[in-house]
């Protein structure tokens, strides 16, 4: 069973590895929105893989990061592309929750990155 919740947050960033001229390179800010997946057997008691509030809880910590910030000052985030956000993620949030299976994050309503974890690419 695949289950998922569905965060937004607010950030600036520039991109320094683009080349000259591109738009990226410029400040600016987006309205990110991250899907987190996890997968794992349904628990026939509760009927839930997972209480979503322990979701929240977990991720409430790296919200707090970056929600109203300046990504390339956050460690590991010095070049802030999707694909690196949604790896800041995974690596940050696996350990607290290891059926976490996918992180999705969605830069602009039609781009974004989905990662699924350092083996499945
Ligand atoms: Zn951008």
């Amino acid at each position: 069973m695949d289950i998922f919740k569905v965060f937004t947050f607010e950030a600036a960033h520039r991109l320094p590895n683009v080349p000259e001229g591109h738009k990226c390179a410029r400040l600016h800010g987006h309205s990110f929105r991250v899907e987190l997946h996890l997968t794992g057997p349904l628990d026939p008691h509760t009927g839930w893989v997972m209480d979503f509030a322990d979701v929240k809880a977990a991720f409430k910590p790296l919200y707090e990061r970056l929600d109203h910030h300046y990504l390339n000052d956050i460690e590991g985030l010095d070049n802030p592309t999707s694909e690196r956000i949604a790896e800041w993620i995974w690596d940050h949030l696996k350990p607290a929750l290891p059926m976490l299976s996918q992180v999705v994050v969605h830069e602009t309503c039609t781009a974004g990155s989905r990662y699924r974890g350092p083996r499945a690419d």
